[in-house]
């Protein structure tokens, strides 16, 4: 499964995102108030500094004001403003070029900046005394390193744990879901299966198990009931069955018939014959479960196939077709004598059936039976869908159905046999039935 798509890394990758953004968020918000409450600190120092250090001054007791190399403070009286710089002052020539409009600032707190520092000044006019602490509040850069450092790190860190916590708990969310996939994939086609939300709480995942075991018992009902019915059908038909063959066999025995109604019995006892086959053949297939319906009886593959042959003879009518029947090794099949008559009946049929002229051979060796003949052969088209119920050939001719081949790979489903069916290099057709499976 692509990664983009699995459901798990979906889980993953949103965690993961939220996580991220979190952790952005967190490290902006954090600058920002770190900035705020820098200024308000330094506002409020400087304020109530330096209205102490005025008040102390106008009482004459001596307080001092600042203890950081970065804090300036100094007085003028409003009389004299332009009586020189004072001595206070940072060392810096743009601010000291200001002085005059330092001076000019209302009471209050006041940003100024030169090209390489950036000051606050606090100032507090009382009506006699003037009072003016600067303190240079330009940004050390270390400072700022460090701090975006720290920033950077715990962004990572974060995420980190963002990527961790997103795995475990995808894993742990995803873990019965994958649970499920395998206990449907190991049901395989078995259709009495252990209930699967007996294995799962009541959560979505125990829900969707529920929901599950309760399409699979309406499903297998409805193949269950059509079994059944298939079954009792092919079983309704034996009967009558039995009773045009008998009602034949007897009126075959009299004496006194002319040939032509004597042929046409002899037709009505073959259709009867194959209708038979093919109705024990049909309740074997649908009772599926091979092990408890096998006769337990062998039959000689050399002799299923004479009469096979025989039976489907009349197929050819007055067609210049040869048969040929080479049985190089026979050997024994165990399986009901209709099934294996009904399965390579399909192929030597369709043989007869769609070969013009020429000739059919028909070999028994090595556990196989194949069939091989000089018809039109068949598209690679038509190959790769012959198989599939009610398909016929684009070329196909005469009746048909397009069951034949379905149920001869059927049975092979069922008794482990295997069905090829591939052109013949100098035209026509090659089927193989391999039993070597089942060869004794
Ligand atoms: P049906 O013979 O009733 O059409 P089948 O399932 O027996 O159904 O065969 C499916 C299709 O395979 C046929 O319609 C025919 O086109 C093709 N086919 C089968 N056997 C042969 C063959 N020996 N030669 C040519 N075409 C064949």
């Amino acid at each position: 499964m692509q990664f983009k798509r699995r459901l798990e890394s979906r889980i993953i990758i949103s965690f993961l995102l939220f996580g991220t953004l979190l952790s952005g968020l967190f490290a902006v918000t954090a600058l920002g108030m770190r900035q705020y409450l820098e200024n308000v600190l330094i506002n409020e120092t400087l304020t109530t500094d330096l209205e102490e250090w005025l008040d102390g001054l106008l009482e004459g007791s001596a307080v001092s004001v600042g203890f950081s190399s970065r804090y300036y403070a100094y007085t003028a009286r409003p009389q004299n403003v332009r009586s020189g710089l004072p001595s206070a002052l940072p060392n810096d020539w743009e601010l000291r070029a200001q002085v005059v409009q330092l001076m000019a600032l209302p009471t209050g707190i006041h940003s100024v900046e030169t090209s390489e520092h950036i000051y606050k000044v606090a100032v507090d006019k009382r009506q006699d005394l003037w009072g003016y602490v600067i303190y240079d509040s330009t940004p050390n850069p270390r400072e700022n390193w460090l701090l975006a450092a720290f920033l950077a790190s715990a962004f990572v860190l974060f995420s980190m744990l963002a990527l961790l916590l997103a795995r475990w708990s995808a894993g742990r969310v995803m873990a019965p879901v994958t649970d499920l996939a395998r206990r449907i994939k190991d049901m395989g086609d078995d259709i009495h299966h252990e209930p699967l939300a007996v294995n799962y709480v009541d959560d979505e995942v125990g829900q969707l198990a529920g929901v599950l075991d309760e399409y699979a018992d309406r499903l297998t009902a409805l193949v269950v009931r059509d079994k059944e019915f298939n079954a009792d059908v092919s079983h309704e038909l034996r009967t009558p069955l039995a009773v045009i063959r008998s009602a034949t066999e007897l009126l075959m025995a009299q004496p006194d018939l002319d040939e032509r109604t004597r042929t046409r019995l002899m037709r009505i006892d073959r259709a009867a014959r194959q209708c038979t086959e093919l109705t024990e053949a049909l309740l074997h297939l649908v009772r599926a479960e091979r092990a408890n319906h096998s006769t337990g009886e062998y039959y000689r593959m050399d002799r299923v196939v004479e009469e096979v042959i025989d039976f489907k003879r009349n197929q050819l009518g007055r067609k210049p077709v040869e048969v040929s029947l080479n049985i190089d090794d026979s050997f024994l099949v165990c399986a009901p004598e209709a099934v294996i008559a009904v399965a390579i009946g399909n192929l030597i049929g369709n043989a007869f059936k769609y070969t013009p002229q020429g000739h059919v051979d028909i070999t028994v060796r090595n556990g196989k039976v194949i069939v091989e003949d000089t018809g039109p052969g068949l598209e690679n088209d038509d190959l790769q869908r012959i198989f599939t119920r009610h398909y016929r050939g684009s070329s196909a001719t005469g009746k048909g159905s397009g069951l034949g081949l379905a149920i001869v790979q059927r049975f092979c489903e069922l008794y482990g046999w295997r069905v090829r069916i591939e052109p013949r290099t100098d035209g026509g057709l090659r089927a193989t039935l391999d039993f070597s499976q089942e060869q004794q």
